[in-house]
C-alpha cells in the first residue's frame, strides 16, 4: 500500500458537517497515522459508515491516536483491531483508562443490537454480526500506550506528537502533530474542547503553533446562557423536594455524573437545597466515578488546584451507588424526596428507562436534563413537549415536569471556541472545522473569516488537503 508520495496529506474521514465518526488520516513517504477513531452515531445513514471499509487498509496505518475516551472519537477501535491494524494506540493515562471501560461495554452494545435485529428478522448479514465484540474491545485495549501531557513522543517513523489538555472530560487533549524535516507542526487538532468554566477541570490548553489547525465545531453556532446552572439545579431540585417527589436526572456516564455530583454536594452543604437521598444507577458511570475520584485522590493536574487531594467533592451525603442488578431494582421502592442520576444522558437506552417508564406519569417529579439532546432522540423529544412516551414496549404519559439545563454542556460555545483560536502563537495557514451539524460548522467557519481573518474551511467526507506541500519546511 503506497504513503503519501509527496508532501504530508491530510484525509477527513468523518465527523464532517456532523459530530461523530471523528477521524482524521495524515499520511507522510514514510508513514501512516489516524487521529481519534470514533464510532458513526445518529441516522441510519450516518451510521451504515461503519460498516464501510476505511479507504486505507487497517493494517497500512502506523497507529493511532486518540484525543479522548467518548465513543465517537474511540469507538470504532475495535473494529480496525478486528480487521487489521496492529499499531499502537496513543492516548494519556486517563483516556487509556476510560476506555478499558467504555469500549468493551461498546463491544457488548453491538453485540446485543446484533441479537436484538436476530430476534426481530432485519438484518443484511444472516445472521446477523455484530460490528466488533466485547472480546475485540478487549484484545484492541492491549494496543494501548499511554502518553503524558506535553511529553514529545514518536508516534510512527518521522511523526512526533505532542498532547495538551483540551478540558473537556478527563484525560481529554489537543494533538500537536510535527514531521521530520518540516520547520513549523503539520496540524494541531482541537479535539472537544472543554469550557473554561468546568467545575472541577482546568481550562483547556492554548493551541500549540501548527500550519493548520483542525477544530471542533459542537456550539459554533451558540453562545452558552450566563446563568448559573448550579443554581438553576438547586432551584429545578427544590420544587421536587416540596412536591415530595422524585428527581430523575439521564446523564452521561463519564464526566456530566461527576459533575451534577459536584454541584449535588455543593447545594446541599450550602444550604440551597436540603440532603436527600441520591442514587447513582448505571454500572458504567459508577465506574468512571472510580477514575476521577483517583484522579483527585492522586492530585492529578488536570483537576483545579484548590480541589485536589480530596475526592469527597465527587462524594454528596445520602450517596447510594447501586453496583448491581437488585440494587438498581430497588431504587423502584424509593419514595420523594430523592433522586435517581442515571445513563443514558439522552435517554435512548441503558437503566434510565426503567426509571422514566416508573415515574414519568406521576406530577410530583421532575425529569431534569443536563447534556446536550440530540435530534431524534427520547430526550428531545420530552423537552420539545411530547406527551406520551414509548419505553420498554409500552406507552406511558408523561405528568412529571421536564426541565431543560443543557448549557451543563462539556463543550465550549462559539466565543470560547474563538478565543481557543486567538490564543494561537502564530496564525496557521487554515483552520479546518469539523464535528459539528452543518450549521454549526459554517457559523464557526465565517466568524474565524471574519473575526480573525484567517483562512478557513468546512471540510468535506473524505476530503484530501496538503497539510505541507512537497518541496516545503
Ligand atoms: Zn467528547
Amino acid at each position: 500500500m503506497s504513503r503519501a508520495r509527496h508532501g504530508t496529506v491530510l484525509e477527513f474521514l468523518g465527523a464532517t458537517q456532523t459530530v461523530t465518526g471523528s477521524r482524521f488520516l495524515l499520511s507522510t513517504p514514510r508513514a501512516r497515522v489516524l487521529i481519534d477513531c470514533g464510532l458513526y452515531q445518529g441516522n441510519k445513514e450516518l451510521r451504515e459508515r461503519n460498516w464501510k471499509p476505511l479507504p486505507v487498509d487497517a493494517e497500512s496505518i502506523d497507529s493511532v491516536l486518540l484525543t479522548h475516551a467518548h465513543i465517537d472519537h474511540s469507538g470504532y477501535l475495535p473494529r480496525i483491531a478486528r480487521t487489521g491494524f496492529r499499531g499502537p494506540i496513543f492516548a494519556t493515562p486517563r483516556t487509556v483508562e476510560l476506555c478499558e471501560i467504555v469500549l468493551p461495554d461498546s463491544g457488548y452494545l453491538q453485540e446485543e443490537e446484533a441479537r436484538y435485529a436476530s430476534a426481530a428478522g432485519y438484518s443484511k448479514h444472516s445472521p446477523p454480526l455484530p460490528l466488533y465484540t466485547q472480546e475485540d474491545a478487549l484484545t484492541s485495549l492491549k494496543q494501548f500506550r499511554a502518553v503524558d501531557f506535553d511529553d514529545r513522543v514518536e508516534v510512527a517513523d518521522g511523526i512526533w506528537a505532542i498532547f495538551r489538555q483540551a478540558g473537556h472530560i478527563l484525560g481529554s487533549a489537543s494533538i500537536t502533530l510535527e514531521v521530520e524535516g518540516a520547520q513549523r507542526a503539520a496540524v494541531t487538532f482541537s479535539g472537544d474542547l472543554g469550557r473554561p468554566s468546568h467545575p472541577f477541570l482546568c481550562p483547556p490548553a492554548p493551541p500549540a503553533d501548527a500550519r493548520n489547525i483542525v477544530i471542533e465545531s459542537t456550539y459554533g453556532d451558540e453562545e452558552h446562557c450566563e446563568s448559573n446552572p448550579e443554581q438553576q439545579l438547586g432551584e429545578a431540585i427544590q420544587k421536587v423536594v416540596d412536591r415530595a417527589g422524585v428527581a430523575v436526572i439521564p446523564a452521561f456516564a463519564v464526566d456530566r455524573t461527576e459533575v451534577v455530583l459536584f454541584h449535588l454536594k455543593r447545594l446541599v452543604e450550602s444550604g440551597v437545597i436540603p440532603s436527600l437521598p441520591i442514587y447513582v444507577d448505571s454500572p458504567m458511570a459508577l465506574a468512571s466515578l472510580e477514575v476521577y475520584r483517583n484522579a483527585i485522590r492522586e492530585g492529578d493536574h488536570q483537576i483545579r488546584a484548590e480541589l485536589r487531594a480530596d475526592p469527597d467533592i465527587l462524594r454528596p451525603d445520602q450517596l447510594t451507588e447501586a453496583r448491581t442488578v437488585e440494587a438498581s431494582k430497588a431504587i423502584r421502592n424509593v419514595r420523594g424526596p430523592a433522586m435517581i442520576v442515571s445513563a443514558s444522558g439522552m435517554a435512548t437506552g441503558g437503566r434510565v428507562l426503567h426509571h422514566l417508564a416508573q415515574r414519568l406519569p406521576d406530577a410530583r417529579n421532575s425529569i431534569i436534563f443536563v447534556g446536550f439532546q440530540a435530534a431524534g432522540t427520547r430526550g428531545r423529544a420530552l423537552i420539545d413537549g411530547r406527551r406520551e412516551a414509548k419505553l420498554l414496549g409500552r406507552h406511558v404519559p408523561v405528568k412529571s415536569e421536564i426541565v431543560d439545563l443543557s448549557h451543563f454542556s462539556v463543550h465550549a460555545d462559539q466565543s470560547e471556541l474563538l478565543d481557543w483560536l486567538r490564543a494561537a502563537p502564530n496564525e496557521p495557514d487554515t483552520v479546518y472545522v469539523v464535528h459539528g451539524e452543518a450549521r454549526a460548522a459554517s457559523t464557526l467557519c465565517d466568524a474565524v473569516r471574519d473575526q480573525l481573518g484567517w483562512c478557513a474551511v468546512v471540510p468535506r467526507y473524505r476530503e484530501r488537503v496538503l497539510a505541507i506541500p512537497a518541496n516545503s519546511n
